[in-house]
């Protein structure tokens, strides 16, 4: 059984902080290959996710920035005005053309996407293990808090390192 009570996991996050930052060089250090060490963070992550439904915790969308992409944004402006719902001033990069306005996201119907098929692409993918984990650990472990997921994965990465 999996943890998914979002308050335990926030307040776990706060009281592990040191924690989890010490675990983010133990896992650096790990002997395996880069490729190694993502196929077993990929195989650890594989039956939580599809274990935990995010129609029942939808709190990626309350809690995170979401960039939009020019290949998102295409595909939102054909059911709303642009100009309505993205941020232009605050993208991070050329492939991060802007980002949508609102925290928690306007487009969250309870716990569900009211624009699911037109979602962006960050949507799509959090959370995001692999390629590289060893070199995105410190952002992987920044929702560690937040995401039921990555919490329960980093849970159980920490013991299949030994940690
Ligand atoms: S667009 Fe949909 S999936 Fe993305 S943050 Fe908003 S509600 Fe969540
Ligand atoms: S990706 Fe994580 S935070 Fe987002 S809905 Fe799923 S379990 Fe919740």
């Amino acid at each position: 059984m999996y943890q998914t009570d979002l308050g335990f996991i926030a307040e776990e996050a706060k009281r592990r902080a040191d924690d989890y930052a010490a675990f983010r060089y133990y896992a650096e250090l790990d002997e395996r290959s880069d490729a190694e060490l993502d196929a077993l963070v990929e195989s650890i992550a594989a039956p939580i996710v599809n274990a935990i439904d995010c129609t029942q915790c939808a709190n990626c969308c309350r809690s995170l920035d979401v960039y939009v992409t020019p290949s998102d944004a295409q595909r939102l402006s054909t059911i709303i005005p642009l100009d309505d719902i993205i941020d232009y001033e605050r993208a991070h990069a050329d492939d991060e053309w802007g980002m949508l306005r609102d925290k928690p996201c306007r487009f969250l119907d309870g716990k569900l996407c009211s624009v699911y098929p037109h979602r962006p692409d960050s949507c799509r993918l959090y959370p995001v293990f692999t390629p590289d984990f060893r070199w995105t650990t410190e952002e992987v472990l920044g929702g560690v808090g937040l995401c039921p997921i990555i919490y329960n994965v980093i849970e159980e990465l920490q013991r299949v390192l030994g940690w």
